[in-house]
């Protein structure tokens, strides 16, 4: 098959130049289409290129191509005569056959560019879905606390920081006195404001490192460090106190507070000291806070 080819069909700039001073010696149609030029004698290839590109030439793709003779995916941008910046790629070489030249391709990166924003964008997007995510499957949706799971997982890390500092920690296991009847006497909504507020309260007096959460209907737990100056005894004495003095959409509301100091309990095992210390301060008349350091007994 026998056909004619011409430099001008191909669908990409194809510049020479020489290689002192860069003025165009050949380019393609493609070439001054997307610049927008005019062929003119003299020219040298910078005429095309806005500003910063103009340094990026001189300083980055001359001395390479001095240096290993080619250079390869540089983005640069045009600039055309309408002074419209079109992103291209850029691939050079040296040819020599006798006197050295620059042979040039340079191609629109345009779509390239847009669909890779498209992508940083999609990307960006999806991370902050997934922040979100995470943030909200780790709390609890009608107080804002942390729920059950990241409560288990959040203790879990305190203690070991604990173990490893050798401190004492402390859990804290609170519950609502009597929320049927709170349910019960003035509406679910009511006992959902409560539980809201109880939260706030408990929220309002942790300290930073504690970890605070609902881990049950109308259950609270909190897991502290025993490293401020207020013991854990104090701190429980405190929230009752403050819950008792607290008139919530017009209840009388008390809670009852098992605590269990440890320096060396499990998560586990903690817990369920807690759960029975909590159990005692229901049986002794609720409203009141029964303790115990589970180590020593
Ligand atoms: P006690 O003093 O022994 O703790 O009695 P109590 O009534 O507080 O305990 P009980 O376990 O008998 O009842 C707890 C009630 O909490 C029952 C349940 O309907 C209610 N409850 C659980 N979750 C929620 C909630 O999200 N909103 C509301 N409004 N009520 C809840
Ligand atoms: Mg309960
Ligand atoms: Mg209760």
């Amino acid at each position: 098959m026998t056909a004619e080819f011409a430099l001008d069909d191909f669908p990409t700039g194809l510049v020479v130049t020489t290689l002192e001073d860069r003025e165009i010696l050949f380019a393609n149609q493609y070439f001054y289409q997307v610049s927008q030029q005019e062929p003119q004698s003299g020219a040298r290839i910078g005429l095309v290129f806005t500003a910063a590109s103009k340094i990026v030439i001189e300083s980055f793709v001359m001395p390479m191509l001095l240096h290993q003779g080619y250079c390869a995916e540089i983005q640069l941008t045009l600039e055309t005569k309408a002074a419209e910046p079109v992103p291209v790629l850029v691939n050079a070489r040296i040819v020599d056959n006798g006197n050295r030249l620059i042979y040039w391709v340079i191609s629109t990166a345009q779509q390239r560019d847009s669909l890779y924003q498209e992508l940083v964008n999609l990307r960006n997007d999806l991370e902050l879905r997934a922040e979100k995510l995470e943030v909200l499957s780790q709390t609890d949706e009608l107080t804002g606390l942390l729920n059950r799971r990241a409560f288990v997982s959040r203790a879990t890390t305190l203690i070991k920081q604990a173990l490893r500092h050798k401190l004492p920690y402390s859990f804290f296991m609170i519950d609502i006195d009597h929320f049927k009847q709170i349910n019960d006497q003035h509406g679910h909504d009511v006992g959902d404001e409560v539980l809201h507020k109880v939260g706030q309260l408990l929220a309002k007096n942790s300290r930073e490192n504690d970890v605070l959460a609902r881990i049950g209907g109308e259950e609270f737990a909190i897991i502290t460090l025993n490293q401020s100056s207020e013991s854990p005894i104090q701190f429980a004495e405190k929230l009752l106190s403050m819950i008792r003095a607290e008139k919530i959409q017009g209840i009388d509301v008390t809670v009852s507070l098992g605590l269990a100091i440890s320096a060396k309990a499990s998560f586990e095992q903690l817990y369920k000291g807690a759960d029975i210390l909590l159990y005692e301060a229901k049986n002794q008349g609720r409203d009141r806070l029964v303790w115990r350091d589970i180590d020593n007994n």
